[in-house]
């Protein structure tokens, strides 16, 4: 029998102690549950358990890129008529600072109005916890390692990761409003085998950001652009995600032992922010879903049309950045192939309007595909114009 459960979970209040929520949905099957539970509680100490796999999604962390939260509610249609094989939690509209803090007509979804903090920055990592860790494994616990066996460590380092989330909550100097938000976000991602974050360019095509060794199975998810990131750690949700495993398998291989387990975490880019597409959300949705079940987390999913994928590494997805003020016409749109050399883009002046400098054509500096552009048409000398997938 498949559940939804739906939670309000207080992060803000206003200035009158009203609280202010963010919805928070667990859609599990309870046989599955429970099954799992039986077997955990079966498990002697020396056998191997499996554990129920857990995926957590979360949208709009940056406020106004609001696609994803349609495509969560797609998603819970959809799951609800699915075989699960995992526990999934989704929190659509995560962020309950960002979600209120307007500028004019528009969200000022990205950074922190007060602080101008990023709120995507903020998630917690520290390579000295996962030394810790690794320091307190006993002879015992290394040799089982050695057989093979993993299933413990993992939980085990799962609690210990969630320990130590709690405890930098716990400070008597407290922490700022993004690390507030993005640490007790990561209290329910923490345990998740698969992390989604799900955003949206400015005015952008749909991509999605993989560390480099899952590029292959980012695949499914069937987005036409892959950025595939090195494994490192920025403030990001994903990367917070899967970084402590990345380390760990570092660490663990300096002791001679491999560790197969990995956390799958991905940041994927829906189209433009101040816009939602239910029909679009229904595709996106189907992407998801394909990759979820390409990696056995449901059954029952009818499966894609497979798009063409370029993939393109970090290093080459290049930022443009206006040389010139004023008002733009952005030519190539979000998703098109330009050639090196071609107007992209063309930049008018109103001091030259009895001049022949009145228009300033913007030319594309290297061939590839245009992911997202500036959401304004005003610009200034260093405004990121354009971002690339360069080929
Ligand atoms: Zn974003």
């Amino acid at each position: 029998m498949l559940v939804v459960e739906k939670d309000l979970v207080t992060l803000n209040q206003d200035i009158a102690g009203q609280e202010i929520g963010i919805p928070v949905y667990r859609i599990f099957d309870k046989k599955v549950v429970e099954k799992q539970a039986i077997e955990t509680k079966n498990a002697t100490k020396s056998s191997s358990q499996t554990h129920l796999k857990k995926v957590y999604i979360q949208s709009a962390v940056h406020a106004a890129e609001m696609q994803g939260s349609a495509v969560i509610f797609r998603l819970i249609e959809q799951l609800k008529h699915l075989t699960l094989n995992a526990e999934f939690i989704l929190v659509p509209n995560c962020n309950p600072f960002g979600r209120t803090q307007r500028a004019g007509e528009y969200l000022q979804g990205r950074y922190d109005a007060t602080t101008g903090n990023n709120w995507n920055r903020f998630y917690h990592y520290n390579p000295q916890d996962i030394e810790q860790f690794v320091a307190l494994l006993t002879a015992e616990q290394i040799q089982k390692l050695k057989n093979d066996d993993e299933s413990e460590l993992i939980t085990d380092f799962k609690s210990f990761l969630k320990q130590s989330l709690t405890s930098k909550l716990d400070k008597d100097w407290g922490v700022n409003t993004a690390q507030f938000l993005n640490t007790t976000l990561q209290e329910f991602a923490v345990d998740a085998d698969l992390v989604l974050d799900l955003h949206t360019g400015p005015s952008s095509t749909r991509h999605i950001y993989s560390p480099e060794f899952l590029a292959t199975s980012a695949q499914d998810f069937n987005i036409e652009n892959i950025l595939s990131i090195p494994a490192q750690f920025a403030g990001a949700l994903d990367e917070a995600s899967f970084m402590p495993w990345v380390y760990l398998s570092e660490l663990m291989a300096k002791q001679g032992v491999t560790i197969n387990y990995e956390v799958s975490a991905f940041t994927v880019e829906l189209g433009s922010q101040e816009n939602i597409c239910l029909t679009q959300a229904q595709e996106d949705s189907a992407g998801i879903l394909n990759y979820l079940q390409k990696n056995n987390l449901i059954d029952g999913f009818t499966g894609v049309a497979p798009v063409e994928i370029t993939t393109t590494l970090l290093k080459n997805y290049k930022t443009l950045f206006s040389r010139h003020a004023g008002m733009v016409e952005y030519l190539a749109k979000p998703g098109d192939k330009v050639n090196k050399g071609q107007v992209i883009a063309r930049v008018l002046n109103s001091l030259e309007f009895d001049t022949k400098h009145a228009i300033v054509d913007v030319k594309a500096p290297s061939s590839g595909t245009i992911i997202l552009h500036y959401p304004s048409a005003a610009v200034q000398v260093g405004t990121q114009l354009f971002k690339i997938a360069v080929n």
